[in-house]
């Protein structure tokens, strides 16, 4: 993305507000010679911020500015965004599993192993699935009835907040563990947060309301 010089700004608002304008026209406003605004008026219409029609003048492209917003939500990165994981040991039993997702009110846990690393994903369905077969919740451990390595879908601090939404929407889950490899040959992650559909929401919120406010 192009970053545009003050003189560029000032030109975008006036034709935001005033547009159709003709070049004479925002020469005047800001008190300079068309001859003086020409190379500025070539690269926002080049650049495509602005749309010229002969005789009529300057328009400002809307649909430029969405993408350009479009683009600025889509390449925020996971690490901005990350919230902190709630996490278990993988000898927890289920029972204690699920009291921790209500004090801690989250849709789903993740388990680690003795020495700290991604062990497993404890998600509402899997407790749920769980508690309905009859066992013993108090005795089962977590480890039984997670979704184990390798077959955790995880995130990295440096990839953006469209991956995450991707890798969500095409596994069908609601949540990624946000991890730091450590030994990606032998599954080895060390979990520094999570990204959950209600994350990309609240992104997708933040943005839209600093651009209506
Ligand atoms: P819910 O159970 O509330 O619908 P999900 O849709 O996230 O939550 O979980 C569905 C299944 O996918 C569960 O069995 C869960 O263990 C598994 N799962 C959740 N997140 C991940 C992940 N990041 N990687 C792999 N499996 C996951």
């Amino acid at each position: 993305m192009i970053k545009l010089s003050k003189r560029q700004d000032e030109i975008l608002r006036i034709v935001k507000e005033s547009g159709p304008i003709t070049g004479q026209q925002i020469a005047e406003k800001l008190s300079l010679s068309r001859a003086a605004l020409r190379p500025d008026l070539a690269i926002l219409t080049m650049a495509g911020n602005l749309d010229a029609r002969p005789r009529v003048g300057y328009f400002f492209n809307h649909n430029y500015e969405v993408k350009q917003q479009a683009e600025i939500f889509i390449n925020q990165k996971v690490a901005d965004y990350k919230a902190h994981p709630i996490v278990v040991d993988k000898s927890t039993s289920v029972y204690n599993a699920i009291v921790q997702l209500f004090l801690e009110d989250v849709g789903t846990l993740y388990a680690v192993d003795g020495t700290g690393y991604l062990a497993g994903v404890i998600s509402r369905k899997d407790l749920l699935r769980t508690a309905i077969g009859n066992q013993d919740l108090q005795e089962l451990p977590c480890s039984v009835i997670m979704t184990r390595m390798p077959n955790i879908i995880t995130i990295t601090l440096e990839e953006t907040l469209l991956e995450a939404a991707k890798k969500m929407i095409t596994n069908h889950i609601d949540s990624l563990p946000v991890v730091k490899e450590i030994n990606p040959g032998n599954h080895t992650y060390l979990l520094v947060g999570r990204i959950t559909k209600t994350t990309i929401t609240k992104a997708y919120l933040e943005m839209m309301e600093q651009n209506l406010l």
